[in-house]
């Protein structure tokens, strides 16, 4: 029987309820074919790294949650099955019998590793779990962060580095009427960070920020963005790449650098350095960490190839806190093909494949599919790109009409007693944090617990 129609509606799951898991959706739900999705998400909460990666004081990146509202709230299409884990709640072979296809939108979860010695010292953490603990993210909540040394390191130029050394740099109160999570605002409060490096392994022509993040440094109420004039000397092949239009970002960014390097310095009490050229080679410490020894390095190769390579010149830095934000990186998930060593689903075109070939009914998309890089929208090309995939296999699909989708997938979890939650009930809970944020004139307060969640639902 033909599969998309209204007698044999085409039955996909798809895992993970962040920006791709909605875009996916509504690719799908936008089809000529008469579907039937079950988007299901590891925690109570959807929305993935909008709510619980996306920095509190850019509400307005947050905004795409109301695209993500709208596709849920108003297709019947789409069925939100929450706090349910895919290989724990129920196996992707389960998925695969009880949908015609499966969809892994399920990020990447974890950090990149340096690979020096020292980096699980305590006091060195990643930028994913500081980033996770301060939005609230149920995993995260209970991390400790010390705050009591002066000075502060993070390594990695991009705008996860630039967030977090930002919410260090701010006061409590430029972050209060944020949704920022209260255990977190009562600890910056006490900070005692005065300084906070900023170190890239490549020059300042090769810093990944965007120049809005970068330029909001520059306004910072209690802290000063500061920059060698020295270290913003270009090589020939540094000054070629500034010089491309198609490069406009990075020369906008580097102008960004010079101006800072001009400032007069101000009574600020935070200073936040941006140094380049830089590695750390190992973290020290007995305990905990004390200081990080870092290697100069200089770039080889042709202009946009170019490398650091280390100089043997070495110093050390005193810290007591330092922050890996060297990208992210996803993790295996039983049942799918996983690229160690890229850290994602192996796919082609957002068909997932195992040895080159492609495996039925499995797709995938977001960074999961293609590595951690790029805005919240650039997700929703890659969905649709991994959907139009899907669209043109439909004929090839198993096209038994006993694939009963959800019907399926709540009988397996009520069997094994998981208590999973429908999007009117997330919806619950999501007024239960607006009304509590209200009361301290915050967008909301996130709920951290999962079992707080669920209560308030039963
Ligand atoms: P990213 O933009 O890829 O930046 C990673 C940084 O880590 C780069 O500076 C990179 O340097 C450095 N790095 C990588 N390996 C290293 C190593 N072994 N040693 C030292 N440094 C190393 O990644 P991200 O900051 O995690 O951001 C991920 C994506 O999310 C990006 O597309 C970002 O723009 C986006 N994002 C956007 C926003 C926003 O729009 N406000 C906020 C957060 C994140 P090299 O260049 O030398 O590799």
């Amino acid at each position: 029987m033909t599969l998309g129609t209204e007698q044999n509606p085409l039955r996909v799951a798809i895992v993970g309820a962040g920006p791709s898991g909605f875009y996916a959706s509504e690719a799908l739900i936008r089809s000529d074919l008469n579907v039937e999705i079950d988007l299901i998400e590891r925690l109570p909460a959807p929305y993935g790294l909008v709510r619980s990666g996306v920095a509190p004081d850019h509400p307005k990146l947050k905004q795409a949650i109301k695209v993500y509202d709208k596709i849920a709230s108003e297709n019947a299409e789409l069925n939100y099955i929450g706090n349910v884990t895919v290989g724990k709640d129920i196996t992707v072979d389960e998925l695969r019998e009880s949908h015609h296809a499966v969809i892994f939108t399920c990020g990447a979860e974890t950090d990149r590793r340096l690979g020096i010695p020292g980096e699980d010292l305590l006091g060195s953490y990643t930028a994913t779990e500081f980033v996770a603990w301060y939005n609230g993210h149920p995993d995260y909540r209970d991390r400790k962060f010390d705050l009591s040394h002066e000075t502060a390191v993070i390594i990695g130029q991009g705008n996860v580095a630039a967030d977090v050394s930002r919410i260090l740099s701010k006061t409590v109160d430029e972050l209060k009427e944020t949704d920022i999570s209260q255990h977190a605002l009562d600890t910056l409060a006490e900070s005692k960070i005065k300084n906070v490096y900023v170190i890239g392994r490549r020059g300042p022509a090769q810093a990944k920020f965007t120049s809005k993040e970068l330029k909001e440094f520059g306004e910072l109420s209690d802290s000063d963005p500061i920059v060698d004039p020295a270290e913003l000397a270009l090589n020939q092949a540094s000054e070629a790449e500034l010089a491309e239009k198609s490069n406009a970002g990075s020369k906008k960014i580097y102008d960004l650098f010079v101006g800072y390097s001009e400032r007069d310095p101000t009574s600020k009490s935070r200073k936040c350095y941006f140094q380049f050229l830089r590695s750390p080679v190992e973290l020290q410490g007995n305990d905990r960490l004390e200081k990080v020894v870092i290697e100069r390095n200089q770039l080889s190769g042709d202009a946009f190839k170019q490398s650091a390579r280390g100089t043997g010149d070495m110093y050390e830095l005193e810290t007591g806190i330092l922050f890996r934000s060297i990208g992210y990186r996803g993790v295996e998930m039983p049942g799918v093909p996983f690229h160690e060593s890229w850290g994602v689903f192996p796919n082609a075109d957002g068909r997932i494949t195992e040895n080159d070939i492609v495996v039925p009914q499995m797709y995938t998309a977001g960074w999961i599919k293609r590595g951690p890089s790029g805005i919240i929208g650039t997700n929703r090309a890659c969905a649709v790109g991994t959907v139009n995939a899907l669209i043109e296999d439909v004929s090839k699909l198993d096209t038994a009409e006993s694939k009963s989708g959800r019907e399926k997938i709540y009988s397996l979890l009520d069997s094994r007693n998981v208590q999973y939650i429908n999007y009117q009930q997330w919806k619950t809970i999501d007024q239960v944090e607006i009304e509590r944020g209200e009361a301290k004139g915050k967008p909301r307060e996130k709920i951290t617990s999962i079992d707080e969640m669920l209560s308030l639902i039963s």
